[in-house]
Parts: structure tokens; sequence; C-alpha cells
């Protein structure tokens, strides 16, 4: 897809504050870290859009992206972080379920994992939680370029047996400094939205 525009137009906690249309959504989700606003602007083709966190696990709110007047990328607040207090994760907790479980314009979550390493216990719950509830999950295993290109089957093999990966659910490999992986997420995204 071609980005001609690309704006946050809200931060929000609760419904009453999610943006009032019916345009296709996509939530992105991972751990903090994982390379998550890095994904947002490299598909976006934007320098800082989503903000590279320098203090992870810092905001707590959904951010909506609106895209070309068409979908929305919903930034999903990094998770894993240690140094969030027991209050603040059950806070994180009720927002994303109350958004993944009652959104129905939300056409898929994208999960972000790092392919360097297997997806961690909380990429694991995350994973079971979608599919818990039956909601769409595109895997996107990112910083390939980490990683020898000869080695990438085999670290995908260990992201899909760790994460228990059902056959249907599409898996990418992606890299924010390449752009590998790119033109293959947009098609989906596409899929998703048709
Ligand atoms: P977030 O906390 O999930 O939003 O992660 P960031 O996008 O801020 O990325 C965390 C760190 O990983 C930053 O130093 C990024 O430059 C780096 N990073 C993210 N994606 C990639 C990638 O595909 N390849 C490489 N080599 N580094 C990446």
């Amino acid at each position: 897809m071609k980005v001609t525009s690309a704006d946050i137009v809200i931060s929000a906690v609760k419904p009453d504050q999610y943006p009032d249309s019916a345009l296709p959504e996509f939530a992105l989700a991972g751990r903090s870290n994982v390379g998550k606003s890095s994904f947002i602007n490299k598909l976006l083709n934007r320098r800082n859009l989503a903000r590279t966190s320098s203090k992870p696990g810092k905001t707590q709110t959904l951010n909506f992206f609106l895209i070309n007047e068409e979908l929305f990328f919903v930034d999903v607040p990094g998770y894993g972080y240690a140094k969030v207090s027991k209050t603040e994760r059950e806070a994180w907790g009720k927002m994303i379920e109350t958004y993944f479980t009652s959104r129905e314009q939300l056409k898929a979550v994208v999960l972000i994992t790092d392919l360097r390493h297997p997806p961690t216990s909380d990429d694991r719950m995350m994973y079971d939680f979608l599919k818990h509830h039956g909601i769409p999950c595109i895997i996107i295993a990112t910083k390939a370029d980490k990683i020898p290109r000869g080695k990438w089957q085999k670290h995908l093999k260990v992201t899909k047996e760790t994460l228990e990966v059902e056959k249907d659910d599409p898996i990418v490999l992606f890299s924010s400094e390449t752009g590998e992986g790119k033109d293959k997420v947009w098609a989906l995204f596409q899929e998703y939205m048709d």
C-alpha cells in the first residue's frame, strides 16, 4: 500500500474514547523493546511517528493511527516490562481485554516477536488469549537482519513451536532495518480488509 497520510488521532484508555469510525483496525502488540514502534514506522514510511521507546512500558494508552483515511493501526502498550506495578499491569490487562474482545472492526492482532529468541511466556499468554477469544492473529518475527539468512527457517520453527502456532495463522519474517517482509504484511492486511 502506498501510504499518503498517517496521523495519530487519539490515545484512548476506554471505549467511549475510541474513534467514532467503522474503518478496519489492526492492533499491534508485543513485549517492550521488541521493535513494535520500528515496525509501525517502517510500514508507514515514517521516521518517528510511533515513538521508539526510551522508557519501555511507559505508554499505557491505545494509540490510534489513521492511515490514508482507510484503516487504523492501534498501538497497544508493550508488555513484560519488569518495573511496572501490579496495579498498572492489571489496568493494562483490562484495557486490552476490553478492546480486543469488544471492537467489531478489529480485523486482526499483529503479534510481534523477536526472531532471535524463542517467544517469552508473555508472548505465549498473548497468543493463547487471542486464540481463546477467536481473534485472528498475524505473527511478525522481527529483527531478521540480526540473524544470518541461512538460519531464518530454523529460528522461525522455534517461534512456531514455542507459541504452538496454529497452521492457518500467518507468520512473517520482518526487518525494520532492511524492510524485509513489508510488502507481505501489507498484502496480508489487504486480505483481512477485503
Ligand atoms: P518497542 O519498544 O517495541 O516499540 O521497540 P523499538 O521499536 O523502540 O525498538 C527497540 C530497539 O530495537 C531499538 O533500538 C530499535 O532500533 C531496535 N530495532 C527494532 N527493530 C529492529 C530491526 O528490525 N532490526 C534491528 N537491527 N534493530 C531493530
